[in-house]
């Protein structure tokens, strides 16, 4: 499948890396991607078995091993910077540490990440992974890495290069996964399906879409939201309003509260017939910290065609959810999967199979798991003593060339 979206690799270098990548080891289960069925016709997809423990290991573990194969036959390095507020940066870590040719500084806001998330990403000692630990909030690290990047004779001389979720190889690596998930539940081609997706960037369900286009049979495309709901509110109005940060909630889905679904462009383009001036036009309104409204044009209509439903969540709903689960069926869910869950449900057509799609494990978010169930969330095993590894961190101050003066002392000429 891969193969469909990558014609500079040759097939056997390509098939080489997959099988490299997608291992029993890594992945913690033979099938990889496992389905587990909840009750006939309602399933979850377990995308998070990975050495993160959330579904973004499944695109990026793929993307550390083309990176390596590629600077290796350029014969380059590149130096990943990235700012991050838990599970993308310590993806990234994981997909990256040891890797020849590469490595990576992330900034991560001091002591805002939970005890688990930074224990994953501060107990690597590997010597190409710098973790740096910002005295501010999120924005600030961000801002620290936009100010980098726009210093274009630094980014140049340092070669400095990203992996955010905009990045088309993570995307196109999660587009396989809708087709297993597909396979593992049907028994002919001509039944459908409905994929219901914890939503934040749109990168997950955006994988979705192509799937659908590239000819999987699907139904509905149920999109979930948490409190931060732009994009329920798009897909319900026609109304795209990106938030200011202010107005983004802090909620117990932590790697669903965003401002913005930077991935969303992506899907805009094909919603207008794929007039590029359209979505340049739509876009300089965002940009400009605005909005746009499709409500009563045909374009809004395609969402419907494209199979696309919304709904969004609140932190009670979440508790309910995993109590519910965990009474009903004996699972234990994430808060993530449980936003996806609670509107999948709510989306779910007679016989249609629904297939949830599971985006962390519940030791990531203990609290809430906690405050639902009464009782710890189960460690998978090897995770047991992640808490009191010995960590290794730098601590810097919210300042652009403070990090660039670390990056130039860690990479030499
Ligand atoms: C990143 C993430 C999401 C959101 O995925 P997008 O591709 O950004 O829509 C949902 N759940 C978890 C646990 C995540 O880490």
């Amino acid at each position: 499948m891969l193969r469909k979206f990558c014609d500079d690799i040759p097939a056997a270098d390509l098939q080489a890396l997959c099988a490299k990548t997608y291992t029993s080891a890594v992945f913690r289960s033979e099938a990889i991607t496992p389905v587990k069925t909840l009750e006939p016709g309602l399933h979850i997809l377990e995308l998070s078995n990975g050495p993160t423990l959330a579904f973004k290991d499944m695109a990026m573990q793929l993307l550390g091993n083309l990176f390596e194969y590629v600077l290796a036959k350029k014969n380059e390095r590149i130096n990943i910077l990235g700012a991050t507020s838990g599970d993308t940066g310590s993806s990234a870590e994981y997909a990256l540490r040891g890797k020849r040719g590469v490595n990576v500084f992330m900034l991560s806001p001091l002591g805002k990440m939970s005890a688990f998330q930074t224990a994953q990403m501060f107990s690597l000692q590997d010597a190409n992974i710098f973790n740096i630990a910002v005295r501010g909030v999120f924005d600030d690290c961000q801002d620290m890495v936009k100010a980098v990047n726009s210093d274009s004779a630094f980014k140049a001389r340092q070669r400095i290069g990203a992996v955010n979720s905009i990045n088309w190889a993570r995307v196109a690596a999660q587009v396989v996964y809708y087709f297993r998930g597909y396979f593992a539940v049907t028994r002919s081609n001509d039944e459908a399906v409905a994929f219901a997706v914890p939503s934040g960037n749109f990168g997950n369900i955006c994988a979705g879409h192509i799937a659908r286009m590239m000819g999987l049979p699907i139904a509905r495309l149920i999109l979930a939201t948490n409190e931060n709901n732009v994009l329920d509110e798009f897909f319900r109005s026609g109304s795209y309003r990106v938030r200011p940060a202010g107005e983004v909630a802090q909620t117990s889905s932590p790697s669903m509260d965003i401002s913005k679904a930077s991935n969303f462009e992506r899907f805009a383009f094909d919603l207008v017939g794929r007039d590029a001036a359209m979505v340049k036009r739509l876009w300089s309104k965002v940009d400009a910290g605005g909005a746009f409204n499709l409500a009563g044009t045909p374009y809004f209509a395609n969402a419907k065609e494209f199979g696309f439903v919304s709904g969004s969540s609140t932190h009670a709903d979440r508790l309910a959810t995993i109590r519910r689960v965990y009474k009903d069926y004996g699972v234990m869910i994430d808060t993530h999967t449980a936003d996806g869950l609670k509107v999948g449900l709510e989306q779910r057509q007679p016989g249609v199979p629904l297939i949830c799609l599971e985006t962390a494990l519940p030791v990531k978010f203990a609290q809430t798991i906690r405050e639902a169930l009464g009782r710890d969330p189960d460690y998978p095993p090897g995770c047991e003593s992640l808490e009191s590894l010995p960590q290794r961190f730098a601590v810097m101050d919210a300042d652009a060339a403070a990090v660039k003066a670390y990056i130039a002392r860690h990479t030499g000429p």
